[in-house]
């Protein structure tokens, strides 16, 4: 028995055209899946196709706001017409708006909220159907360290990254039973378009964050995708409803 083979399977990634996403959707790939990437930007997703087919799976882009529940329906339909099943969920889609609680409006709460919790929810379950098809699955949605400290500058983002966790334990609660696995992965600080705006925005962030992570640097998008890897994989089959960091150490000290 392979531990790690996920020759046949297919994953579904949202927010898989770049960035952490995209990493995730290398680790899963080097497996053997075949690969679905979702956003909404398709000339993002042409060099991210080009890198997971170099890996010798099939990837096609799907183009959903998952903001929407008919688009995560649709998603996970078509991802089930493109390559026949749907096996591996990663809720990676996410944003952020950086302001003080006072400051938000109510369309900046809901998109933050919606995208990044909301729209996880609504895949989870459009992928629920697809997963009992087959036999069962495996679910990995992305929190951050947000789900475990707050900033001033991000409430709408720590609640929904607290909501994750959350959702992620009930959901693995109730369907262990359909052979379900659904775990969170916390990244520390990586390296993304999405961080790149919160280093311009909050001076002598990028130094604080080398300091105080033990191994001394950001992440890379590729330093997910050996967790991926394993919470796709028959590796984890009895690890479920866990959050667990891959942040070089930041959250273990001071
Ligand atoms: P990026 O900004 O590089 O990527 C965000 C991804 O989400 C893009 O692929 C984007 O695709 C997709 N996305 C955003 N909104 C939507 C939407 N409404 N519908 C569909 N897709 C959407 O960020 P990261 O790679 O850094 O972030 C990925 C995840 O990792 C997020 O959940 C983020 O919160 C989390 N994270 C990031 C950390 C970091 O340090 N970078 C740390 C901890 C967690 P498109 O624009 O095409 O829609």
């Amino acid at each position: 028995m392979n531990l790690f083979d996920l020759t046949g399977k297919v994953a579904v990634v949202t927010g898989g055209n770049r960035g952490i996403g995209l990493g995730m959707a290398e680790g899963i790939a080097a497996l053997g899946a075949n690969i679905v990437i979702a956003g909404r930007d398709a000339d993002a997703a042409v060099p991210a196709l080009a890198s997971l087919r170099a890996l010798g799976v099939k990837a096609e882009f799907v183009t959903a706001d998952i903001t929407k529940k008919a688009e995560c329906q649709a998603l996970i339909a078509q991802a089930e017409s493109l390559f026949g099943r749907v096996d591996i969920l990663v809720n990676n889609a996410g944003t952020t708006i950086l302001k003080a609680p006072q400051d938000y409006t109510e369309e900046e709460w809901h998109q933050v909220m919606d995208t990044n919790l909301t729209g996880a929810f609504f895949c989870s379950q459009a992928a629920w159907h697809a997963m009992k098809k087959v036999g069962g699955g495996k679910m990995i949605n992305v929190g951050s360290l947000f789900s475990l400290f707050g900033a001033a500058f991000a409430t709408p983002y720590a609640s929904s990254k607290g909501g994750i966790v959350q959702m992620s334990r009930s959901m693995a609660t109730a369907w262990a039973k359909d052979n379900i696995q659904v775990n969170a992965v916390l990244p520390g600080w990586v390296d993304t378009e999405l961080t790149r705006n919160v280093r311009q925005q909050v001076p002598g962030l990028h130094e604080s964050i080398e300091n105080r992570t033990p191994e001394g640097r950001w992440g890379v998008p590729r330093d997910l995708a050996g967790i991926a890897a394993f919470l796709a994989s028959a590796a984890s089959n009895f690890v479920t409803g866990t959050a667990i960091p891959v942040d070089g150490g930041y959250s273990i000290g001071m």
